[in-house]
C-alpha cells in the first residue's frame, strides 16, 4: 500500500554499513551462472534463476539490487523478462544488465530499448563485469537515496507533506474501491509557540523530533502513515480503519507523548508537552473529496483546542 520510505531506517540498504548488495543471475546454463557466482559471491549475496519465469517470481518476492540477465533462453527470453520487470512499478527500478553471447549491434539496441542499463558479452571478463556491476549498483543506490529524501521531512525523519499528499490520494481511491473506512488524525502540539519562547528554537526542534519519532513508533501497520503536515502539526493516515479504531489510536498517541514527559513550564494546560488531536473517518463516496476528510479532522482539532487542549475530539 505504501511503497515510499518514511524514515531514515527505510533508506536503501546499500547505504547501510557493510550490507552486501543482492544480485540475481539469470541463465538457462548452470555453467554460466557458476562463472558469475564465482566472481561475485565473496562480496555480494547472489541469487540464481535458470528461467525467465523463475526470475520474475524471485523479483516479485524479494527484489534484488541488480540483475545479470541472459538474453537467449528457452521459454521466456531475457528481452521479455526485462520488458515485464520494467512494466511493474515494484521492479521497474532494478537495473538490468544483459549478459549475452551475441555481439550484434541490432540485438544490443533491442536490449537497451527494453530498459537494460548495460550489455556484457560472454565469455565474461571478471574485471570488466565487476566494474560495470559496481557502477550500476552505485548509481542505483544514489537514485534510491534521492528518491527517498524527496519524501522525508528533513527535521523529524517522518514523511513530509508531499509524501502525505501522494499517499492520501492513493489511499482515498483504494478505500473508495473497497468501500472501506479511511481515518485521519490531525495532531497539533499545544502552546508550541510558548515552548519556543521559553526554551528557544533549537529546543523546539528537538521537541518536534521526539514527537515525530514517538508518533511513528506508535504505528505498527505498514500502510499507516505519519507525516509532518506543517510547522508543529502532524497528520496520521489510517486506511481501512474506522472511527472507533482511530479514536483508540489517537488516545494512545496523546498518552504516549504526555508520557515522554518533555517539560513545558510555559504551558497553561500541563507541566509537559501535550497534543490536541482531531479525528475523522469516512468511507469515501463518489461525491466526497479528500479535502472533506481533512476539513473534518481540522474541525475536530479546533474543537479539541477550544475544549481545553491535551485531548482527542471526534469530527461529530
Ligand atoms: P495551540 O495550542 O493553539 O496550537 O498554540 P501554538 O502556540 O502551538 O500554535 P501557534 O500556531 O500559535 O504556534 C505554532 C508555533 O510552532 C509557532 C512556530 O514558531 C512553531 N514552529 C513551527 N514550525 C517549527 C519548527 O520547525 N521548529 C520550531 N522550533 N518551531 C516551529
Ligand atoms: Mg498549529
Ligand atoms: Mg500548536
Amino acid at each position: 500500500m505504501n511503497p515510499l520510505p518514511t524514515f531514515a531506517s527505510d533508506l536503501p540498504a546499500t547505504f547501510g554499513p557493510e550490507t552486501p548488495s543482492h544480485l540475481l543471475v539469470v541463465d538457462d546454463q548452470p555453467i554460466n551462472i557458476q562463472a558469475l557466482y564465482q566472481i561475485f559471491h565473496a562480496d555480494h549475496e547472489v541469487f540464481m534463476a535458470t528461467s525467465g519465469a523463475q526470475a520474475l517470481e524471485i523479483c516479485a518476492n524479494n527484489p534484488p539490487d541488480l540483475i545479470l540477465l541472459d538474453v537467449v533462453m528457452p521459454g521466456m527470453d531475457g528481452l521479455e523478462v526485462c520488458r515485464r520487470l520494467k512494466a511493474d512499478p515494484l521492479t521497474a527500478n532494478i537495473p538490468v544488465i544483459f549478459v549475452t553471447g551475441q555481439s550484434d549491434p541490432a540485438d544490443e539496441t533491442r536490449g537497451f530499448e527494453t530498459g537494460a542499463v548495460d550489455f556484457i558479452s560472454k565469455p565474461v571478463n571478471p574485471a570488466v563485469v565487476r566494474a560495470r556491476v559496481k557502477t550500476h549498483l552505485t548509481l542505483k543506490a544514489q537514485t534510491d537515496l534521492l528518491r527517498s529524501l524527496v519524501f522525508i521531512d528533513g527535521l523529524t525523519g517522518v514523511a513530509n507533506r508531499r509524501h502525505f499528499d501522494e499517499s492520501f490520494a492513493t489511499e482515498w481511491r483504494h478505500c473508495r474501491r473497497k468501500t472501506s473506512s479511511l481515518a485521519l488524525l490531525m495532531i497539533d502540539i499545544d502552546f508550541f509557540k510558548l515552548y519556543n519562547d521559553h526554551y528557544g528554537h533549537p529546543a523546539g526542534d528537538a521537541c518536534l523530533q521526539a514527537v515525530g519519532a514517538t508518533l511513528k513508533q506508535g504505528f505498527g501497520r505498514s500502510h499507516d502513515l505519519v507525516a509532518r503536515y506543517g510547522g508543529e502539526e502532524f497528520v496520521c493516515l489510517m486506511p481501512e480503519c474506522d472511527r472507533a479504531g482511530a479514536l483508540i489510536k489517537a488516545e494512545a498517541l496523546r498518552l504516549a507523548i504526555a508520557q515522554l514527559a518533555i517539560p513545558h513550564a510555559a504551558s497553561p494546560v500541563a507541566l509537559v508537552v501535550t497534543l490536541s488531536i482531531g479525528v475523522a473517518a469516512l468511507v469515501p463516496g463518489e461525491q466526497d473529496q479528500p479535502r472533506d476528510l481533512v476539513n473534518l479532522a481540522d474541525l475536530a482539532l479546533y474543537k479539541a483546542k477550544k475544549e481545553g487542549r491535551n485531548r482527542v475530539c471526534n469530527s461529530d
